[in-house]
């Protein structure tokens, strides 16, 4: 244990003098309530420490106290289904909860254990030492910290147990021992170790048909969410927090404002994961640190979340990370990096922003795991670049680290088009590699439906600007037909309500057959205005409105019916060209 003694105090950062050694990055207690903080850095006998909670009442000779030890958290079955803040300290009930000043960490968690071990195994790091039940009556593994090693001396039977208590007990050696329970601490700074890191090959399905069809995420992958004030960051999110197809959710709630988070907090206990019917908060877990909480934790805040993550990667799962947002964060950085007298650099945010973002993003991934097969986790961050200016610095830097780029456009929100993902600032590099999944999931003509999408959507946007000058009404008709087309996959397509019962979530097959449809119709589009149809005779077709209002009439249980309709416009067209046909005789 070693002693400091504050002599400088602003906000969230103290200097201290030290009478001991301290680490780079050792957790701290401070003063009587045991404040938590990190040293951050070390000068000579003297030590800075951020400090992640409220600093009010702390003053010189106030004593800073080190176990020696990186902060951690303790990773735990129990976690799943529950809120906590940014360093895991539990937060009952909604946005304004609180937090007892010095607590560290959730009171253990009685959960049924069932060993998978014997006496005699050998057990390495990260392997499946047992199962644990918690009140849910969801199974999870329970994992040998990744540092253990050791012949199994004892194991306990199947039973019900806190989750820090010891279940198993490993001879490691020259007659040492480790005591294992179902939770272990980890340093959330440093990732947790793999086997190996695995190529992705499998999008992260969304349910969001600009997602997964135009710009899908990888299992294991990399995306962020640039959008203005009110774009629908948000929603989007939440969106994908409860439509996408990863088995663990963890949702960070980042520096937003106490009432946007409330949304989560309240509305996400109330929903039912439709894949099986249970409460969607059973394999949610839930990270909020509000603008009103201190500045230094929503900097740790991301870093616990990404452990979290890693934890359930590691018994063999695919989670889904959900930042909201990595800006705030950003700004906590630049708050907390000021107050130590840093020399700020681009925008004001320190020289290692980008660094940082690095460290987040690099966390995401599948891979091999140490003892439970293969696992991933994917990270999706929002941003929200000040006055939706995306040239600063958080959103340039992220743009290095992720392939998957989401962008919201002010527009398109204005017209209350949802989600307002832009369809050409927006990218995915490297979605060819899903064209065999995709392929195997009914649209193996993806890649090219894809293209073509993206590039009528691209015609549409250079006709509109020659449209502002010369008039819709003067361009050839057949870009007046490309232009027809391109809103028609805006529309039908590329809207999707959140809120919709019907359409909220959008499965692959679905997708598929609207892609299919929408393809036949520019196909039929496009001989029609070979045959000298006008695309306002379009508008008259019977089958049009059905068609602008499939993805909200027709879900995913009735996919039938879009081939039904698809039958309704070969007919319909067929008559179309017979009669322009026929009028071009009688001219003839
Ligand atoms: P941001 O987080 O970017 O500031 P929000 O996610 O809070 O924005 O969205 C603002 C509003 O826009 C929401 O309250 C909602 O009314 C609307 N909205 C956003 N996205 C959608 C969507 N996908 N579907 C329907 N409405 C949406
Ligand atoms: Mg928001």
């Amino acid at each position: 244990m070693s002693v400091a003694s504050i002599h400088w105090i602003s906000g969230p950062v103290l200097r201290a003098r030290a009478s001991g050694p301290f680490a780079l990055r050792e957790a701290v207690r401070v003063g009587p309530q045991a404040l938590l903080g990190e040293v951050v850095r070390l000068v000579a006998d003297e030590i800075v420490v951020q400090v992640y909670e409220d600093t009010t009442g702390l003053r010189a000779g106030t004593e800073v106290v080190g176990d020696g030890l990186p902060l951690a958290i303790r990773l735990s079955p129990a976690l799943l289904g529950n809120i906590f803040d940014g360093l895991l300290r539990p937060l009952s009930g909604t946005g304004s909860a609180h937090v007892a000043p010095g607590m560290r960490a959730a009171a253990p968690a009685a959960l049924a254990f069932v060993p998978r071990v014997h006496a005699g195994d050998f057990v390495t790091g990260g392997a499946v030492i047992g199962e644990a039940t918690g009140a849910t009556g969801r199974v999870q593994r329970c994992l040998a910290p990744p540092d253990a090693a050791g012949t199994v001396v004892r194991v306990a039977g199947a039973g019900t147990c806190l989750d820090t208590d010891p279940v198993c007990v490993l001879d490691t050696g020259g007659g040492a021992t480790r005591e294992l329970a179902m939770s272990h601490a980890w340093p959330v700074r440093v990732p947790r170790p793999v086997r190996a890191r695995l190529p992705t090959t499998t999008p992260l399905v969304t349910g969001q048909r600009i997602l997964d069809s135009l710009f899908p995420v990888a299992k294991g992958g990399r995306a962020a969410i640039p959008g203005g004030f009110g774009t629908g960051k948000t929603v989007l999110l939440e969106a994908l927090a409860k439509g996408c197809d990863a088995d663990v959710i963890v949702y960070l709630g980042c520096g937003e404002r106490g009432n946007e988070l409330a949304g989560v907090l309240e509305e996400f206990p109330q929903l039912t994961d439709s894949s099986n019917g249970r409460p969607l908060m059973e394999r949610t877990v839930i990270i909020a640190n509000t603008s009103n909480m201190p500045v230094a934790a929503r900097e740790a805040s991301i870093y616990s979340a990404v452990t979290v993550a890693e934890y359930f990667r590691d018994q063999g799962l695919a989670v889904a990370l959900m930042a909201d947002s990595t800006s705030r964060w950003a700004e906590a950085l630049r708050e907390v990096s000021g107050r130590f007298g840093e020399l700020p650099g681009e925008g004001g945010y320190p020289a290692y922003l980008s660094s940082r973002l690095a460290d987040f993003y690099e966390r995401a991934a599948r891979v091999d795991t140490l003892g439970a097969g293969e696992g991933s986790v994917t990270v999706i961050g929002a941003i929200s670049p000040p006055s939706g200016d995306f040239s600063e610095p958080v959103t340039s830097h992220t743009k290095r680290y992720v392939r998957a780029f989401w962008t919201l456009d002010v527009k398109r929100a204005q017209a209350r088009f949802y989600p307002a993902v832009h369809p050409l600032q927006s990218y995915a590099e490297n979605a060819l590699e899903f064209a065999p999944w995709w392929a195997a999931h009914g649209n193996v003509a993806w890649p090219r439906l894809r293209r073509r999408f993206l590039t009528l959507l691209d015609d549409e946007a250079r006709l509109e600007r020659m449209a502002r000058i010369i008039g819709r009404d003067a361009l050839p008709v057949r870009q007046q037909m490309t232009l027809f087309c391109a809103g028609l996959v805006n529309d039908a397509f590329l809207r999707q309500s959140a809120f919709s019962e019907v359409d909220r979530v959008c499965a692959p097959a679905r997708q598929a057959a609207m892609m299919r449809l929408l393809d036949k119709f520019i196909d039929h589009a496009d001989a029609a205005v070979a045959a000298g149809v006008h695309p306002d005779a379009l508008r008259a077709l019977p089958s049009l409105r059905p068609l602008q209002r499939m993805a909200e009439d027709i879900g995913d249980a009735e996919i039938r019916r879009l081939h039904d309709l698809e039958a309704a416009l070969d007919r319909e067209f067929a008559d179309l060209l017979h009669a322009a046909e026929s009028a071009h005789a009688t001219d003839g």
